[in-house]
């Protein structure tokens, strides 16, 4: 990948008049890029063309040498087309748009608060609420703009002498510092047993907290944007106690570590993965893991990877500074429900779970769970956005009306377009239960009284049982107002181009799991083309029936029973088979069709015996992409079937499948398979001849499938684009629903239009 391209930088924070910009201008030019800096109601956006290698080196720089006065609240980056400037400026400021305040995303401590508590001469010593103007929260207290401190949960403290004074001292760390608090005047913590009997209090809370923890126990934690639950990562019978209290079978769960340096020892750490563990945003970082990382097996079982974050919250830099080792650190609730944030709540939410909650008095407005974030490529790439991120907004270089996108069923996430700025919501869940759907709501109703505005236009997914969709049909009605349905992959592929900045045309691999297709059948393996008009749907993986429909999702052994019923019919059922899966195969019962390659990679997996059932969505596709041996050149061979779509046809991959099992091993028939798909793309891509390739769905959080693809596109000659700002999953397609229903270029994304490509 030598070919030049362009990253765009957006800082937040206390950069402006501390000689930001003249720094970077420096910087920019001593590297010998080309592009501009400027100033912007969003902070210092920084755009520059150059190598690759180049400008991740101009980032980390950016990131570590700015200038002593400036502090970074929050940064994005990722990578777009090389723009062809010529020389690098210092542009004018941005001030075009209307200026609205925007909320702020929470802030990791930063070095001086982390100093502070941890000077024994300081006022603020081991004081777990310590904040100030460059770090604390914002999103999870705030309830309602303007950001001061009587619109926040902190309106119930009343600040003390010496914290009011540093509070009205311009030159003060902690002038308009809102939530800003000390041991006399600000929250405490307090330390109840299951019963929610108080144990004890304030600071000395703390050590019979890390007793319970180094005793294998589960300690339920209100942090920042909710509860966490913590068991010591080392102890694996405490994990394993942890994952069947909690129904969360094998999951894998995050840790927190104490310092840089323990993550080290478990992972393999390289320049980017460090930044993004030390950012503002602290998001938890997806890492190889070590030969010998030290924690307990059940933390990830069968997995190469570890999630890793480190301490967020001075309360987190208490606990594990005492701890001196890795934690489990899980979200605080039952399997399927949302992150509890009240005390109460929790008490009761995770009542049999944790044996003791450490719990404070410092109200948690909304959820915030923890951001997921991967280097991939040398890019970042956020597989699940919430704290940090949210709701920092997407911007899009043009205005748009007032638009409420609901997002889709799974990882739902909600949108709402405001000017030029799309602010995607905190990662809510999966709409399965009542406890989610109603987080739903309330994140809907909560954005509408934060931004104070109402839309003018509602748009949600094609299915029409989402809940999400009923939902939106209603809102609509009561407010009188369109609602626009969005074809699920149309909406990943213009969520993945919006972040892009690519506009049409351009091929769009569409893989993922599940999505309500125009024709009413299930969609999942499309290759769908952006257009001036909106999309074709040129290719999709040949169908096969999928028993029992959604319920194939957990048992993805009846997605290879429906595989091989298309390929040998009635002569494909074993004894083994399930007497009840052949009848529905036989008499159609039940039986939607499909082109997902979600449900081919589940199929594949049992095929060459993974697992047969899964505990959660996409399991048995990451076992079988972790199981891909390194190194493996062929594919297998599949046709492709002329027409309008085309189709890709994957019987004879299957029957080579079926021929190697008895005697290839399962590492190698996985690689094989991936390889199957790479090739595919490319050979849709020449047949479809359109310069500009672009990877969404579910199936590229496949790190073996996104990479393989990108280096056989490029290769080919194409230029390939993937998620870097929000995630490939359904955690995107808010933003996609958004663009595809309101988009810029005339009526290039109109759902109408594309309604009749088809
Ligand atoms: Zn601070
Ligand atoms: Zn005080
Ligand atoms: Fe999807």
């Amino acid at each position: 990948m030598l070919a030049p391209t362009r990253i765009r930088i957006v800082v937040r924070g206390a950069v402006q008049g501390v000689g930001f910009r003249p720094f970077v201008y420096r910087l920019a030019t001593e590297l010998g890029l080309t592009g501009w800096v400027s100033n912007s109601t969003q902070g210092v956006i920084i755009e520059a063309d150059g190598q690759e290698s180049l400008l991740q080196e101009f980032l980390l720089r950016v990131n570590r040498d700015h200038p002593p006065h400036a502090s970074i609240h929050g940064l994005e980056y990722c990578f777009l087309d090389n723009a062809g400037f010529n020389s690098f400026e210092i542009r004018h400021s941005l001030t075009k748009g209307a200026k609205r305040t925007l909320v702020l995303p929470d802030i990791a401590t930063c070095p001086d608060c982390l100093r502070e508590i941890l000077d024994p001469s300081n006022r603020r010593y081991l004081y777990p609420f310590s904040n100030c103007t460059n770090c604390g929260p914002r999103f999870t207290i705030v309830e309602s703009l303007p950001y001061d401190r009587a619109n926040t949960t902190m309106r119930h403290f009343t600040m003390c002498a010496r914290c009011q004074a540093e509070y009205e001292n311009p030159l003060d760390r902690r002038f308009h510092a809102q939530p800003n608090a000390c041991p006399d005047c600000g929250p405490h913590l307090a330390l109840w047993n299951a019963q929610g009997e108080s144990i004890a209090g304030h600071r000395e809370s703390v050590s019979p907290t890390i007793d319970a923890l180094k005793d294998g126990r589960i300690v339920a934690v209100k942090g920042l944007g909710g509860f966490h639950l913590l068991v010591d990562a080392a102890n694996e019978e405490a994990v394993v106690r942890l994952r069947r209290l909690k129904h969360r079978e094998e999951k894998p769960l995050a840790l927190m570590a104490p310092s840089m340096e323990y993550v080290r020892d478990m992972c393999v750490v390289s320049a980017l993965e460090e930044r993004a563990l030390l950012a503002p945003e602290a998001p938890i970082v997806i890492l190889t893991r070590s030969a010998r990382p030290g924690v307990a097996p059940s933390v990830a079982p069968n997995n190469p990877y570890l999630g890793v974050m480190l301490p967020y919250t001075p309360l987190h830099h208490i606990l594990l500074r005492e701890m001196h080792s890795p934690i489990v650190a899980t979200s605080g609730n039952r399997s399927d429900e949302p992150i509890a944030i009240d005390a109460h709540d929790a008490l009761r939410q995770l009542n049999g779970i944790a044996d003791l909650f450490l719990v404070h008095d410092r109200p948690i407005k909304r959820h915030a769970d923890d951001s997921i974030v991967r280097i991939i490529l040398g890019r970042e790439q956020v597989l699940r956005r919430a704290r940090g991120y949210a709701p920092a907004p997407i911007h899009v270089p043009h205005q748009i009306p007032v638009t409420l996108a609901v997002g889709g069923h799974l990882k739902n996430t909600v949108a709402l377009a405001i000017d030029d700025n799309i602010c995607v919501s905190q990662h809510i869940g999966d709409l399965e239960t009542k406890e989610a759907f109603d987080a739903f709501r309330g994140v809907i109703d909560d954005f509408q009284h934060l931004y104070e505005t109402s839309p003018q236009f509602i748009v949600t997914d094609l299915h029409p049982e989402y809940a999400s969709t009923g939902y939106a049909d209603r809102l609509a009605e009561t407010r009188a107002v369109p609602v626009e349905r969005i074809q699920h992959h149309w909406a990943h592929l213009v969520s993945c181009m919006t972040e892009n900045r690519i506009d049409g045309p351009a091929l769009g691999a569409v893989w993922d799991g599940t999505g309500y297709g125009l024709d009413g059948t299930i969609w999942g393996g499309e290759f769908l083309l952006a257009g001036a008009r909106g999309f074709e749907r040129v290719a999709h993986f040949r169908t096969f029936t999928l028993p029992g429909g959604e319920a194939a999702i957990k048992k993805v052994k009846t997605a290879a029973a429906g595989l091989l019923y298309e390929v040998f019919g009635a002569q494909s059922f074993s004894e083994a088979e399930s007497p009840l899966v052949r009848q529905m195969l036989e008499k159609e019962i039940r039986c939607p069709r499909t082109s997902s390659v979600g449900r081919l990679f589940d199929a594949v997996a049992s095929l060459i015996g993974i697992r047969d059932e899964v505990s959660f969505e996409g399991q048995a596709a990451m076992e079988l992409e972790f199981r891909a041996a390194k190194g493996v050149e062929e594919s297998y061979d599949y046709r492709i079937q002329d027409g309008a779509p085309l189709i890709v046809d994957w019987e004879p991959m299957i029957r080579e499948i079926l021929d190697d099992r008895p005697r290839v091993e399962s590492a190698v028939i996985s690689a094989k398979f991936h390889n199957t798909l790479a090739a595919i793309v490319v050979d849709i891509a020449r047949r479809v001849n359109e310069a500009r390739v672009v990877l969404t769905g579910g199936c590229f959080q496949n790190r073996y499938l996104t990479e393989r693809i990108v280096r056989d596109l490029n290769a080919a000659g194409f230029s390939v684009y993937w998620h870097q700002r929000v995630p490939p999953n359904d955690g995107g397609l808010a933003l996609g629903q958004v663009m595809a229903a309101r988009g810029s270029v005339g009526a290039v994304y109109k759902h109408r239009n594309a309604m009749r490509c088809l």
